[in-house]
């Protein structure tokens, strides 16, 4: 008995290729051109061993059927190796209706930042050089200048993101000094950054005033020292309280620091350099206005709203920016060309207001009307209905769409969502399958089904979505 149970392992185990045969066969040479021959064989191995393994564990009557089909498997290792090896930043297809997806990169960049990248990256490019004189410049200036205009600011720094640009103002206005800070202000955002935490590390040293509803002018200055650096003020931008509330509003913070000599900083997060309102949307902070206000430095994100690559925008005034460039932290938290080419093409837009809406990824998504919502909507339903058939479902439905990245917060956009259900697939199963698509398609999942909010979604990326689909169900 035992000695028939071993030769039946044995035999499945005969069957399993040689490394050296399968790297002949021609799907595999294919690979090899594709990537480095030695990672493809190390798949190889990878793959073999866990058919082994798998072997192994299998029960006697199973294994006494077992056949191998040689195709199969080498279909099965492509799929998997190509898998294994693929680049880690991919492209993917958004169907979550969140637009700011932190996890999905945040902002997709207009066209015409795509065109800089590329035009910044194929050769040489003027990061630090003065093209006038030849001398070394200043790289802050590539968009110093566009930031003024737009914001009315004297004076502009950009670094790597919003939390560095808070990080190397609080170090440089308040480092060893005290900072004010209301107790309803204290946010945390995405998990990793705290106000409370970024001001241990920036070396300034928090003074909390107020209550969590509740905080006045007054209390501001009686918390004032002869140690006091800097006043600040952050806009809650992923939350809001609401009901019994009292705030100090910039103005007034703006006055105690002059009538104290203290300079005021606002951190927007988002931060926008134009009035959503005039689109109907809920006002988002305008950073011109804070400045107008009298903050003498705000800081906000260049891959939120702004919607340009990752960044940390700092503007205001002269002496205090002047000070933020020479601070050796800001060495440490310099952008690269790529952020410069990208960030200045986007700001670039907001130039023409006119055009704007149409060339800015961002707001296009958010500005989406229902009837382009509903006609979008059935064309995917559409789509997928045939692929589908019987073995499933595909309606559509209302759903709400979210900002994200801690813009907008409270604010949810009616949308059209595409549910879709296989029968043979609980949910979780789909939602992988459709992740480890090429490209990946990152859906949510709602009531247990699928959900493709089409608000994120590119009318040009249906095919992929549908050719997904149709290899999900014919098992690919
Ligand atoms: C988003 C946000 C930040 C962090 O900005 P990043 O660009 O993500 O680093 C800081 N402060 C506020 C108020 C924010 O909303």
């Amino acid at each position: 008995m035992t000695s028939k149970k071993r030769t039946g392992r044995q035999q499945a185990f005969a069957q399993l290729p040689q490394v050296d045969r399968l790297s002949l066969h021609p799907d595999i040479s294919k690979l090899m051109q594709q990537f480095p021959r030695q990672l493809v064989i190390d798949q190889l191995r990878e793959q073999l061993e866990k058919l082994r393994l798998q072997l192994t564990e299998m029960p006697p009557e199973q294994l006494a059927t077992f056949q191998l089909d040689q195709e199969a498997l080498v279909d099965r290792f492509v799929r998997e190796i190509s898998r294994a090896l693929a680049p880690k930043v991919r492209r993917v297809i958004n169907a979550t209706g969140i637009i700011l997806h932190t996890g999905l990169g945040r902002a997709p960049l207009p066209k015409q930042a795509q065109q800089s990248l590329i035009a910044a990256t194929e050769g040489y490019s003027s990061v630090e050089i003065d093209l006038e004189t030849g001398k070394r410049g200043d790289r802050h200036q590539l968009v110093e200048a566009l930031l003024k205009k737009l914001t009315g600011a004297e004076a502009a720094a950009v670094v790597n993101n919003n939390a560095a640009a808070t990080l190397l103002a609080l170090n440089t206005l308040s480092f060893g000094k005290e900072t004010i800070v209301s107790r309803g202000e204290l946010v945390t955002i995405g998990g990793s950054y705290r106000i409370p935490d970024i001001m241990k590390k920036s070396g300034a040293q928090m003074v909390e005033v107020g209550t969590t509803n509740q905080t006045e002018l007054w209390e501001y200055e009686q918390a004032i020292t002869e140690n006091t650096g800097l006043l600040l003020k952050v806009h809650t931008s992923n939350y809001r309280i609401i009901g019994f509330v009292a705030e100090a509003s910039l103005p007034e913070l703006v006055q105690l620091g002059r009538k104290r000599g203290l300079p005021v900083m606002h951190d927007l997060g988002s931060g926008m350099l134009i009035d959503l309102s005039r689109y109907g949307l809920p006002k988002e902070p305008v950073v011109g206005e804070s400045l107008a206000c009298g903050a003498d430095i705000v800081t906000f994100s260049g891959d939120k709203l702004l919607g340009g690559p990752q960044a940390g925008i700092i503007v205001g005034k002269k002496k205090y920016i002047d000070l933020i460039k020479k601070n050796q932290l800001a060495r440490a938290l310099r952008c690269g060309k790529l952020t410069f080419a990208a960030l200045e093409a986007t700001l670039r837009l907001f130039l023409d207001p006119d055009k704007l809406l149409q060339q800015h990824p961002v707001l296009t998504m958010l500005l989406r009307d229902e009837s382009d919502l509903d006609r979008a909507a059935n064309e995917l339903q559409q789509r997928l209905a045939p692929i589908v058939a019987d073995l499933g479902e595909v309606q559509i439905e209302m759903g709400l769409s979210e900002v994200g990245g801690g813009s907008l917060a409270t604010e949810s956009l009616p949308t059209r969502l595409v549910r879709l259900q296989l029968h043979q697939f609980p949910a979780e199963v789909l939602a992988k399958r459709l992740r480890l698509n090429d490209p990946p398609i990152v859906a949510r999942i709602v009531d247990n089904r699928i959900a493709l909010d089409v608000r994120t979604i590119r009318p040009d990326e249906f095919d992929a979505i549908a050719a997904a689909v149709s290899q999900i169900l014919n098992g690919e």
